[in-house]
Order: structure tokens, then sequence, then C-alpha cells
């Protein structure tokens, strides 16, 4: 392992019988790995301590500013089986980049990006035996970063801890087969110009929860959220972004105007559908002309896309006097074939011209 972590040993691992149960169903972010890694930030020493260890609670300080002003950042990434019995991760080095600028965002100190692909390795490297194999699902990385100092006064925090946690995942949505239903809220925004919607921060999913909510009241799986100001273009979901799929074999998805988180699920599968040779614009998409595009035939599918779920296709658009039923509520090709085309990489399993496949073990 790399010296600057520290290894200490669990002297209870999890009974091998135990692991196996729940890679066999490992479901999405309820069973954890063993270890956890943790690194310390203050003002004084930069980043130091770092070491992985059992993974166990904190013992944190009524008054951590964490608890109060919600000074917090993550990642979501994922640790794959290859073909060779091994490990991997994917584009590691953006997701290092874009915890670095969520921190900045947020008066945050950065991880320096090789510091975080580090530490990342070190743990996918201990917790090996918790990768499901391929086809049964991935081990899903949440590195996080949160203000641990205890002071009630508002000013950045002086210290921090920098954590990385592992946990076996399957599929995300328990109906990944059939559509997604999409709530368009007509209360709730998530982020506005000059805003934090382009850092990944726990208080824009607090910031959602209520719509989120909304929409499991109406019987939709997710909420969409359209611009702050307008409130007419189509931005992303709680935690995805959004594709459009036209009859010419274009694509279609919100640009990064600042207000949209940039996925690099989304930043991969422009790419790779470039790489096809489809047509691919970066545009407003307003949600009129979604209905009418839906209705005239000419949009043939939509999915949503990130780390976690990868491709989910939508089959349902709803909202107060709206609704949208896209290529028959049922999930579309191109969003298969797109799919496909990334899950082989992660594992290993096809050409990579674009380096994004990254061996670990
Ligand atoms: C993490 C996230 C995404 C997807 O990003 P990926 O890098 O593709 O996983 C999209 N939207 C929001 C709001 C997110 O937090």
């Amino acid at each position: 392992m790399d010296p600057r972590f520290r290894f200490e040993p669990t002297a209870v691992p999890m009974p091998e019988a135990t692991r196996r149960e729940i890679l066999a169903a490992p479901g999405f972010g309820k069973a954890f790995t063993d270890y956890m890694l943790v690194m310390r930030h203050t003002a004084q020493t930069g980043w130091a301590e770092g070491v992985v260890r059992a993974r166990a609670p904190f013992q944190i300080d009524p008054a951590c500013a964490v608890l109060h002003y919600a000074q917090e950042i993550f990642e979501g990434m994922k640790a794959y089986r290859t073909p060779d019995g091994g490990a991997a991760l994917f584009r590691s080095g953006a997701n290092a980049r874009r915890f670095a600028d969520s921190a900045e965002r947020m008066a945050m100190p950065q991880v320096p990006e090789e510091l975080f692909r580090s530490a990342v390795c070190a743990l996918v490297e201990v917790e090996r035996d918790w990768l499901p194999d391929i086809g049964q699902g991935s081990l899903y990385l949440r590195p996080f970063m949160f203000a641990s100092e205890a002071f009630l006064g508002v000013r950045p925090a002086a210290e921090y801890l920098f954590v990385i946690i592992a946990s076996p995942a399957g599929a995300y949505f328990k109906r990944e087969a059939a559509g997604l239903s999409l709530w368009v809220s007509d209360s709730y925004i998530r982020a506005a110009p000059g805003g934090t919607g382009a850092a990944k921060c726990g208080g824009n999913y607090a910031g959602g929860l209520a719509a989120q909510a909304e929409a499991a009241r109406a019987g939709c799986d997710q909420v969409l959220f359209l611009d702050a100001v307008e409130r007419r273009w189509v931005e992303e979901l709680g935690g995805m972004n959004v594709f459009f799929v036209f009859d010419d074999g274009s694509l279609a998805t919100p640009p990064l105007s600042g207000t949209i988180l940039p996925g690099i699920t989304r930043d991969s599968l422009i790419t790779l559908a470039r790489g096809c040779g489809r047509e691919v614009r970066e545009e407003p998409y307003a949600i009129d002309q979604w209905r009418s595009d839906a209705q005239s035939g000419r949009l043939v599918e939509a999915f949503a896309c990130g780390t976690a779920a990868v491709v989910a296709s939508i089959g349902q658009v709803r909202g107060a006097g709206l609704e949208i039923t896209i290529s028959g509520g049922r999930p579309g090709p191109v969003a298969a074939e797109l799919r496909a085309a990334l899950v082989d990489i992660h594992h290993g399993r096809a050409p990579d011209p674009h380096g994004w496949f990254e061996k670990v073990s």
C-alpha cells in the first residue's frame, strides 16, 4: 500500500460466508465492506494521518461544523471486476478533479488529485474480495469530506475529514427493466445560477428531498428538475443527467450551464455516441418541446445516466397538467446500446481508445 496510508488490520473481518451471501444480492447502499480510509486536514498540518482501518462510527462533537452549516462534499465511483479476476477503476482522475472543484465551491481544502486517486486505490486493494463478479454488480466507492471542527461561528472550518467507504452494489433501481417515471415539480427547483448546482455537495440532495417525496406521492420514481429562472428548461434528476434521442439518430443533453452537475457518465456517453457516428448536441431543451416532440414522434427515447444506475430509460414524465409517454413507456434500444458499450469498458472487455479503464490489481 502507498506509504502515506497506514494499514490497521481489523480483528473481526466479515466471515467469508456472510460476505458471499451479501455479494449474491448486494442491493444498493445498504451493505458495507470491512474498512474505510480516513485522512485529516488541519490548517497547520495539511492532509495527514492517512489510515485504512476497520469501518466504525465517528465520534462527533455536537458543535461539529458540518452538523450546522453543511460543509460537505462527496463523490460516487465504482470499482469493477475484470475478466482475469482483478479490479479496475473508471476515469478516477475525473472524480478527483470534480472533488477538487466541489471543495473549492464549498470553501473547503482540496485533496490533491494524485492523493485522491492513491487513496481510492489503497482502499480498493484492501477490499478486493468485496467486488461482485461481472454481471452481479460492482463495488460502489463513496469518497467524502466534511467540516469536523467544533465551532459555531460562520466561516470555513479549520478542520476536515476526508473519508472513503465502499459498498457492494447491484441494480440501483428496483424496476430497472421498466422505463423510469419522472415527476416535474411546480413547487421546487434544485439549483439556481450562482448556487451550488455544479458541486457534488450533500446540501443539494437535502434540498431535493421534498421534491423527491412529492414525486413519490404522485407515484413517480424520480423528480425531474427544471431551471430556476424560467421554469421551462430541463436540467436533470436529483442525481442523474438526462439525454434525448431523436428520430434522425441524433442525441441532445442539457448544457453544463453551472446549475447542472457535470456527470462523468454524461461526458463518457457523449464521447461514445459521437464515436459511433451519432450527432450529440449540448443544448437547452424545454419541457413543452419534450411534450410536442414525444407526440410528433421526433423524440424516440429519453434516458437518465449516472454512476450508480449507469443508464436508465425514461418511460413517462408527469406533472400538473402534463403527461408524456416516451417510446411506449419501455426502455429504448439506443439507451441499451450505450449502456452495454460503457459497461464493456468498465470491465475491460472492450477496446478503450480514450484511456478510461484503470487496472488496480
Ligand atoms: C453524481 C451526480 C450525477 C451523475 O454524475 P456521474 O459522474 O455520472 O455519476 C448527476 N447529477 C447529480 C446531481 C449528481 O449528484
